[in-house]
This record gives C-alpha cells, structure tokens and sequence, in this order.
C-alpha cells in the first residue's frame, strides 16, 4: 500500500541533486491467496520495480508491503531471508538469470543451500522432483542451461522458484521473450502449478492479450501509477480509463466482426523524469479535458469491484 519508489536524479554540477525520477509513485494494490493478478504496461511504467519492491529486492521509498499478515518493509534481513522462501521471482530471459557455468542441478539446489534445507541427497532428490513436475526429466539434470531451448530454460527458471515450497511466485514477464506456441505451453504450466501447488501470482505483462487468460483479476500501470484494476473478464469487457482502452484495442481479436474501432496510441509515453502534472496520461488521451492537466485523478471505486483513476468518472 502506498508504495512508492523514487529514484534520485543527479545532474549538473558536483552531481547535485536535481529531481527524483518518480519510477512508481504511491500505489496500492491487494492480492488473494491463490488468485492470480496480472500487472500490465508499457515498458518504463514502473510494473517490473514494483514487482521486486514487494520482494525488497529493491528497497521501497516509501510504503507499505504486507504479505502473510506481516510488514515486510523495515524487516530485518535475517528474517527477510526467512520470509523469502515463500516469494519467489521467475524473469522474462531464463537464460540471464541461470548460471551459464553451473549445471541445471547445482542452480536448482541452490535456493535449498541458501535456506539450508535438506541433506545434499534429499536435495539431489527434489531437484528430480521438481524437473518433472515442470515437464522435464531428472535426467537434465547434469546438463547446462546453453544445452536447453527458450521454453526449457523457463521450465528451468519456474522449477527454481518452486524449490524452496513457496506461497507467492512473482512473474517478470515470464513468456514475452518466447515464441508464441511455447508461451502458451508455459503459460499452461504456470496455470497446472498453481492449482496443484496453490499458489498465489503476480503476473506481471506489457501485453493485456497475455495476462487476460490467466488473471483472475488485472491492474493497469502508467508512468508508475496504477490507473485502473478490476477482474478480469469486467477489464476486458468494460474498460473506463482511456489508456486501458487505448490497450485493449492494440490486443488482436480472434473474430474479425468483433473488431472494435481501433484507439490507437499516439505518441510516445513521457519520461518518468519529467512526468505531465495533473492526469499523466492527459498528454495522450483523446478525452482529455482541461481539469485533467491540471488536477491529479485518484483511484476510485467506480463501480463496485472496479476502480479507475480518471476525471471522466468524477
Ligand atoms: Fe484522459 Fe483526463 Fe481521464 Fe486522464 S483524467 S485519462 S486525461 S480523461
Ligand atoms: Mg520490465
């Protein structure tokens, strides 16, 4: 709740402190146990930071993380440690994140090492374990991640974050560097996971066409504020920001007499450095009016279950 990550800007002389890029600014958001909630952007709209500030991979500036009943911002790093065995991260490239020098089993034990979990045979065991749940065999297990394909490496990387037994996996766009029929077998794989391991996910996307499937409930972020949430399904159905709008119609329809007019975006998104007052989509929304330069839009229940942050909906 209220998170917020600034990052300060140095310029000019003797770097002097100039600014702060507000990379994500004051948001709020919940996740159930076992749903599934997909964030969506473009890129630079603060999704991925967000992400790691619920990890404290990346520290928040200000805000507010609970997970389990518990505030994790502040917590000690004993005990973040601890708590970390039950949030995972799984990236967009698998590669980048798997030792190219270490064998699929040293990388798959390696959570088991940290959190000193198990005997190196009981270790050795669940490696096993985990490489076929995720679809792949035991027999992988002595071989590196440079002798797998795309889709492999992934299978890799999820079967890494379920090593340690987690509650919550965080997904940085886990299948946009894949080609689009192994994104659906991934995309499949996640979903079989969850059910039988009852997880909880956060999805994070730049395409809405991605998350729709397999979000129970989906948040939309621009320039690091998140400007409308709801499920699914209601998101998809009845959009109310115009940025959302503006996405949606960017998501290919599978039936061509269902084509929307196309609302396309114009322009590029504005620099988080130097963001527009007031509404900070109001410099590409087609619906703009004059409050909107000038007044920021809040985050409001627009309907029941469906918030939105627009003048629109004043
Ligand atoms: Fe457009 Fe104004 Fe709504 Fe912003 S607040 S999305 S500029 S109508
Ligand atoms: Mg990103």
């Amino acid at each position: 709740a209220g998170l917020k990550k600034y990052f300060p800007l140095h310029g000019g002389f003797f770097g002097k402190k100039t600014g702060d890029v507000k990379a994500v600014d004051d948001i709020s958001f919940f996740v159930k146990k076992g749903e599934t909630l997909g964030l969506v952007g473009e890129s630079g709209c603060g999704k991925s930071t967000t992400g790691r500030m619920l990890m404290r991979l990346i520290e928040p500036t200000e805000g507010s993380v609970r997970f389990d009943g518990k505030e994790l911002v502040g917590l000690g790093s004993k005990e973040m440690r601890e708590t970390r065995k039950d949030m995972q991260m799984v990236f967009q490239d698998p590669f980048a994140s798997l030792n190219p020098r270490h064998t699929v089993e040293q990388i798959l034990e390696e959570p088991l090492i940290v959190h000193g979990i198990g005997t190196s045979a009981e270790r050795k065991q669940r490696v096993g374990e985990m490489l076929e749940v995720v679809g792949l065999s035991s027999y992988h297990a002595k071989r590196y991640p440079h002798q797998f394909s795309g889709g492999q490496r992934q299978r890799i990387g999820i079967a890494r974050a379920l090593m340690t037994n987690p509650k919550l996996i965080i997904a940085d766009e886990p299948v946009s560097a894949l080609d689009v029929s192994i994104q659906s077998q991934v995309l499949n794989l996640l979903e079989d996971l969850q059910q039988e391991f009852q997880l909880t996910y956060i999805f994070i996307a730049h395409d809405l066409g991605v998350v729709r499937h397999i979000s129970d409930r989906v948040g939309v972020m621009y320039l690091g504020r998140l400007v409308e949430i709801t499920d699914s399904d209601r998101l998809y159905e009845e959009p109310l920001h115009p940025y959302t709008k503006a996405l949606l119609s960017a998501v290919p329809v599978p039936d061509p007499g269902q084509r929307k007019e196309p609302v396309l975006l114009t322009g590029d998104m504005p620099s988080p450095e130097n963001p527009p007052m007031g509404c900070a989509f109001h410099t590409r929304c087609r619906e703009c009016m004059a409050i909107c330069s000038e007044e920021r839009p809040v985050l409001k229940e627009i309907t029941p279950g469906h918030f939105a942050a627009c003048h629109l909906y004043d």
